[in-house]
């Protein structure tokens, strides 16, 4: 089958690969529909490793040949035992990942931090493969137990983006108090899921801190959310023109940059919650008074099984808007292109979809160079 292989850092390349190989009882085989570009995958792409980052909390180097894609959606074409013949033809929504529990982790109901996670498309999972690969490719691999049969009125892509949405869905539990007033400090794909799901969650007031045009015209086209344009005013302005306040309970911060960390903590209010989402190997210096009065700093790692279970209900009631987000739709064997534009800055795009189906000479891709410059700005 034909998939996208990232060769090592910087170098991506469409391959004929070995189709993979059911192995357990649960194993089942989707035909890939759509496959978000995530932003982790730049970050893959220029040889960072932030599933090692998030779930371990420390570097691990990437094995060559990774193929990424962890958002995915597609038909399901082949399953290993009876139990799930039920599936076979059904377009379904993919969980990306699965635990070992029995670890101490998983047994404590923290199962998002399991060491032993197989999770598709991120070069994690030490079973009977290598690695699992993920869904840049014509077929991936799926659990029968963890896939979700999409109605007749969603889309494959919006199923595809359910792993953006969990990641918000996780992120809204870090809060101590998810209904108080809120800023995200990124409006991308994961900012505004943690935005709708914040105000799912009661929050009155849902701020979105967010520069690029694109992000604010995406933003627009999703209700109940408060536009931050941080070039034309301060946050710290804009959160009172907002709420009356001088601070609010939460902040999530997506872009995890030390600059946007530091000029934002001080607005957090007391017993409120800083919750970083993207941990960059980045320097932090702040007062340990900005902590004071029970004040946390926290971050989201991954997601509960429960959270992606409700990232799919959240879609399929309509409760939030995710396809306002896929700005681009991108045949698989064009994926340099989508990576090109998703590099590019300012930002030219939000969130791009790969499509398998269409056949093309083999082409390579070098990421440029000036991938690194854009890195802290991507989620
Ligand atoms: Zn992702
Ligand atoms: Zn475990």
């Amino acid at each position: 089958m034909i998939a996208v292989v990232l060769r090592k850092p910087g170098l991506l390349e469409l391959a004929d690969v070995p189709m993979p190989a059911l192995v357990t009882d649960r194993d089942i085989l989707i035909r890939v529909e759509a496959c978000g570009i995530c932003g982790s995958d730049l970050r893959y792409a220029i040889g960072e490793n932030p599933w090692a980052l998030h779930t371990l909390g420390r570097h691990v180097p990437n094995p060559p040949n990774i193929i990424l894609g962890h958002e995915y959606s597609g038909v399901v074409v082949e399953v290993n035992s009876r139990a799930y013949e039920h599936l076979l033809g059904l377009r379904v929504g993919a969980q990306a990942f699965r635990v070992c529990g029995q670890c101490e982790f998983c047994r404590s109901g923290r199962e998002n931090l399991c060491r032993s996670t197989i999770h598709m498309g991120h070069a994690q999972g030490w079973g009977h493969q290598e690695y699992y690969p993920g869904a840049y490719a014509e077929y991936c691999l799926a659990w029968g137990d963890l896939v979700y049969p999409l109605p007749d009125h969603v889309s494959c892509d919006e199923a595809a983006l359910a792993d953006v949405l969990c990641v918000g869905v996780h992120t809204v539990t870090r809060a101590v108090n998810p209904a108080g007033d809120a800023i995200c400090i990124g409006g991308g794909p994961i900012g505004l899921s943690i935005a709708q799901v914040a105000k799912l969650r009661g929050a009155a007031h849902v701020l979105v801190s967010e520069p690029s045009p694109i992000a604010k015209d995406v933003l627009a086209q999703i209700p109940g959310l408060i536009a931050v344009d941080p070039g034309r005013e301060s946050i710290a302005d804009a959160i009172l023109r907002a709420t009356g306040s001088a601070g609010v309970t939460t902040i999530y911060n997506s872009t995890g940059t030390a600059e946007t960390i530091l000029e934002t903590l001080p607005l957090l209010s007391e017993s409120g919650t800083y919750v970083n989402v993207a941990v960059h190997d980045t320097p932090l210096t702040f007062n340990a008074m900005a902590l004071g009065s029970e004040r946390s700093f926290t971050s989201s790692s991954n997601a509960f099984y429960r959270d992606v279970a409700e990232a799919y209900e959240m879609i399929f009631t309509g409760k939030v808007k995710m396809a306002p987000m896929i700005t681009h739709h991108f045949a698989l064997e064009d994926f340099a292109q989508a990576f090109d534009l998703l590099f590019q800055i300012p930002k030219q795009s939000f969130k791009a979809t790969l499509h398998p189906g269409r056949k093309r000479e083999p082409l390579t891709h070098e990421t440029p160079a000036r991938a690194r410059l854009v890195l802290a700005g991507v989620e």
